[in-house]
């Protein structure tokens, strides 16, 4: 069922579950591209790690962002709440054209 906005009627309107799907995942890609901004910025100071291997300097990368996702997670949920709190407060639904908020619409409310 397409939610419509009740004041302007548009479709595009974001739930507040979307909106906090879309916000762990930003959280989720800004702690993943810190991780492997940190690994990349450190200098190669053993033997090994001169000799890295493309596939293993990837890999290595590819951990190292696994890791600031994962720690990053404290900061997500911040983000997640502010989103919450500051967009929808106590409502289920954004409207994205006129930014009306408003709870999701019952079955009761469509009846005549
Ligand atoms: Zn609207």
């Amino acid at each position: 069922m397409t939610i419509r906005c009740l004041i302007c009627n548009s479709s595009v309107v974001l739930s507040k579950d979307a909106a906090k799907s879309i916000a762990r995942l930003i959280g989720a890609l800004d702690g993943f591209l810190n991780g492997i901004q940190r690994s990349a910025s450190k200098s190669p100071t053993t033997a090994s790690a001169h000799n890295e291997k493309p596939l293993e300097r990837a890999f290595r990368l590819m951990i190292d962002g696994v890791a600031g996702a994962s720690s990053s997670w404290a900061t997500t949920q911040d983000f997640i709440r502010d989103v919450r709190k500051y967009q929808f407060m106590e409502y289920d639904c954004l409207c994205l054209r006129c930014g009306a908020t408003f709870d999701t619409p019952t079955e009761e409310d469509e009846q005549p």
